[in-house]
């Protein structure tokens, strides 16, 4: 009990926790305790988990970081949530994110910002960002506050924060994980996935949160194999591609070495590294940033003050009224910036120019990738253009941030599992990801060439 208080303690230094339920966990480590004494254990008995705070909790608060959901308590449980609990693991408490998952820092929250717990080496201690929007999942698995955490992704959210923070996390291909309860952003891209310490944490919770969902129609009615079992970091037969056109301008010398450096690591696995081209790469940031605000301009209107959280209604004023002021008041900024971007692309005199133009372009990046299967089994990329920046440095430059994706959206675009492992320290001791993109549905190998990296 004593070491759940600490942790939670731990997590307030950091921001971490939107809502702290170290009793959650404490629950099940007894159960945990109990089951041992009578060998009855399951496969995540007792594990202190944190719960990204976009999957809905039942009986605990479910904000999304929002404003507008404050006060929300769900009476249902998010299909992941469940299954992770049914198989033992307890819940410390609710991770701090992005408003609505949408940014790369963790700066959008309603809740203030994360603070990672890495420091650059030097003079310069500017507290810096823990990568978003599972910055609070990044910062608490990477602190030790908790064994592993959900996230979410549906550009880069739990690579990105991963590779910032020096754990691992794998987005698996779309629909492996059911999007029931949890709050939706963008529903053609969110995807669910663990981080963690390292490659192994990842591959036991995957298995558990995976599987098939009758109460989300995109998920996969597919058995799931056993990850662990996957791990044998033996590439022998392996065709790793290094795709040319991720090798963009301006971009940090030692992400270059770091991606020379994971090549060679590759090769001593025993695979066979080839150079392959996926075309439309240049064209995923403006795609995604037209598709994902599309649907969370969407998704988001049902935030009307009447069904969830808070309601703003002004004396004598109309129901348009209260639609208005909830809004205005519910909504953070960049929540907003999306949901005008949204609605005007989706608008009747946008459409065809932006979204359709938009659609065609994501099925053009899913086609490369579909061509590029026939000269390789999985891709080498890094994982971010840079490492964890300081808090405040790019919360005022929208598209500076916007370009923290550059390397994650294309796989979200194409649905495909993806995985941020850490790679090494940059000159200031900060810590670079690594990125492994696979086939559909093939999170073993994905998970067995992050191993090998690892
Ligand atoms: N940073 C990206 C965005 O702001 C990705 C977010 C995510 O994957 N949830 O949209």
């Amino acid at each position: 009990a004593e070491s759940y208080v600490r942790a939670v303690e731990g997590g307030r230094a950091l921001n971490a926790f939107i809502v702290e339920t170290p009793d959650h966990a404490l629950a099940a480590a007894d159960v945990a305790d109990r089951g041992r004494a009578s060998g009855e254990l399951r496969p995540l008995s007792g594990v202190p988990l944190g719960i990204k705070d976009l999957f809905a909790t039942k009986g605990v608060q479910t904000t999304a970081a929002s404003k507008i959901l404050e006060g929300f308590t769900p009476p249902y449980e998010s299909t992941v949530t469940a299954k992770l609990f049914a198989a033992g693991a307890g819940m410390l408490g609710k991770l701090n994110l992005d408003q609505f998952a949408m940014g790369s820092s963790n700066e959008t929250s309603a809740f203030g910002n994360v603070i990672s717990p890495w420091r650059r080496s030097g003079g310069d201690t500017a507290p810096l960002a823990p990568g978003g929007s599972s910055g609070g999942s990044s910062a608490a698995v990477a602190a030790r506050i908790v064994a592993g955490a959900t996230g979410t992704d549906t550009g880069g959210s739990i690579r990105q924060p991963a590779a910032f923070t020096g754990i691992s996390g794998i987005k698996p291909t779309y629909g492996r994980c059911s999007r029931w309860g949890i709050v939706a952003f963008a529903s053609s891209l969110d995807q669910a996935g663990p981080m963690a310490r390292d490659v192994r944490d990842c591959a036991i919770l995957l298995k558990e949160m995976s599987g098939f969902d009758p109460k989300d129609s995109t998920s996969l009615d597919l058995p799931v194999p056993d990850y662990e079992a996957a791990l044998t970091g033996n590439l022998k037969g392996v065709r790793v591609g290094i795709p040319k056109e991720y090798r963009v301008d301006g971009m940090p010398g030692e992400i270059d070495k770091l991606w020379a450096d994971g090549v060679e690591w590759l090769k001593g696995a025993g695979a066979e590294i080839v150079e392959v081209s996926l075309p439309h790469t240049h064209h995923a940031l403006a795609t995604y940033y037209i598709v994902a605000p599309a649907e969370a301009s969407s998704n988001l209107a049902r935030y009307d003050g009447v069904r969830y959280g808070l309601r703003v209604a002004p004396d004598n004023g109309s129901l348009d009224d209260m639609y208005a002021e909830t809004r205005s008041a519910g909504f953070g900024a960049e929540v907003k910036r999306r949901i005008m971007i949204g609605t005007y692309v989706l608008s009747a005199g946008f459409y065809d120019a932006y979204y359709m133009k938009a659609q065609k372009v994501r099925a053009l990046i899913a086609r490369d990738f579909e061509q590029v299967w026939d000269k390789c089994d999985v891709l080498l990329t890094p994982t971010a253009p840079s490492a964890a920046f300081a808090l405040g440095e790019k919360v005022s430059d929208p598209i500076a941030m916007y370009l923290n994706d550059v390397f994650t959206v294309p796989a979200s675009l194409a649905g495909l599992p993806a995985m941020s492992v850490p790679g090494g320290l940059d000159a200031q001791g900060l810590p670079l990801g690594l990125q492994i993109i696979g086939r559909p549905l093939d999170e073993a190998g994905v998970l067995n060439a992050s191993y090998a990296l690892e």
